[in-house]
C-alpha cells in the first residue's frame, strides 16, 4: 500500500515557520514515496481552538502550495472513536478516573513530565471502587488516566519504534513511557487527550509515516504504549529539526513567533519561504536557524 503521511496542526493560533517546515517536509516525503498527505485538525481543546484559526491555517497551507488528499479529519467530530478506545482500556482495568483538581495534581506531583506538566503518580488510582462509583454517579467531574504501571506490565516488554530523523538511516528507539506517569487519556472537559486522540487517529487514517518536530519525540513513548495496548500498528517516525526564533528558542504560538500571514504581509512569497527553509534551491531572502 502507498505510504500515508499527515500534517496535524492545532487551530489554537497562527502557523509560523516551524509549522511550514513540518508541512513542507511531510509533503516532500509523501511525494518522494508516491504516497498521500492528509490534513488533520487537532481541535480537541475547546477553549484554545477556534474556527477562525482553522480557516487561517488552511489559507496559509494553500498559500504554501500544499495540497491534501480528501477532506480534513477534524478531531472534534470524532469523540466516539476516542470514547471507544478509552472504554477498551477501562474494561481491562488500565484506566481510572481521577478527581484531582489542577491544583491538587500540582500539589501531589513528583517532578515534571517531558512537557513540563506536573507528573502525576496516581493518587486516585487507589481509591476504593465503591467510593469511585459513588462519586461518578453523583456527577463529580473526573479525568481518566492510564494506570501506567499496569499498562507497562500488560504491553510487551520492549516497546520500540523505527526512527528515521531527517535522513534515510533507520534507528530503533526504545520507548520510555515511565516519564509520562499516569498520563491523562481524557481530560475533564475534552473528548480525549492529545496522546489518546493522536494514536486513534493515526490508526484510523492508516498513517504509515508520522513526520513531526523533535519537540514531540518524547510523546512517541506514550504513543507506542497506547498502540501496544490497543492493538494498533506502529507507524514509522521522523522527528525533524525545529525552526528557532531570533533568541535561539523553538518557535511557538505563545512566544509570538512571526506568523506566516505576517511574513506574507511583509512581502515574502511562498517560494521565499521554501527557499529559506531548504525546500527549494536559490538564494534565500532571509536566514532561518534550525535546531
Ligand atoms: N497538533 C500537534 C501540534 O500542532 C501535532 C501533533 C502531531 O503531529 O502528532 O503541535
Amino acid at each position: 500500500m502507498a505510504p500515508i503521511f499527515r500534517f496535524a496542526p492545532s487551530p489554537n493560533g497562527a502557523l509560523h515557520l516551524g509549522h511550514a517546515y513540518s508541512a513542507l517536509m511531510n509533503a516532500r516525503l509523501a511525494a518522494a514515496a508516491g504516497g498521500r498527505l492528509l490534513l488533520r485538525i487537532e481541535d480537541l481543546d475547546r477553549v484554545r481552538c477556534k474556527p477562525e484559526y482553522e480557516s487561517a491555517i488552511r489559507n496559509d497551507l494553500a498559500w504554501l502550495g500544499l495540497v491534501f488528499a480528501g477532506a480534513p479529519r477534524r478531531q472534534s467530530e470524532h469523540g466516539d472513536d476516542y470514547a471507544r478506545a478509552l472504554e477498551a482500556l477501562r474494561a481491562r482495568g488500565l484506566a481510572y478516573p481521577c478527581f484531582c483538581s489542577r491544583g491538587r495534581v500540582a500539589a501531589v506531583a513528583s517532578g515534571r513530565d517531558p512537557d513540563g506538566a506536573p507528573l502525576y503518580l496516581g493518587t486516585c488510582r487507589s481509591l476504593a471502587p465503591r467510593d469511585v462509583a459513588e462519586r461518578l454517579a453523583a456527577g463529580e467531574p473526573a479525568a481518566w488516566r492510564l494506570d501506567s504501571a499496569r499498562a507497562r506490565a500488560v504491553a510487551s516488554a520492549a516497546l520500540t519504534w523505527r526512527e528515521f530523523g531527517e535522513g534515510e538511516t533507520e534507528a530503533r528507539c526504545v520507548a520510555d513511557p515511565v516519564v509520562w506517569g499516569d498520563f491523562v487519556l481524557r481530560g475533564r472537559d475534552a473528548a480525549a487527550s492529545y496522546h489518546l486522540a493522536v494514536v486513534v487517529d493515526d490508526a484510523l487514517q492508516e498513517i504509515s509515516d508520522v513526520v513531526r518536530g523533535r519537540d514531540l519525540f518524547a510523546s512517541t513513548s506514550a504513543h507506542r504504549l497506547l498502540q501496544a495496548l490497543l492493538g494498533l500498528p506502529a507507524p514509522r517516525y521522523r522527528h525533524h529539526r525545529l525552526v528557532l526564533d531570533a533568541n535561539g528558542d523553538k518557535m511557538s504560538k505563545s512566544a509570538a513567533s512571526t506568523p506566516l500571514g505576517a511574513q506574507r504581509a511583509q512581502g515574502a512569497s511562498a517560494e521565499d519561504l521554501r527557499v529559506a527553509l531548504g525546500f527549494a534551491p536559490g538564494p534565500s531572502r532571509f536566514a532561518v536557524r534550525l535546531s
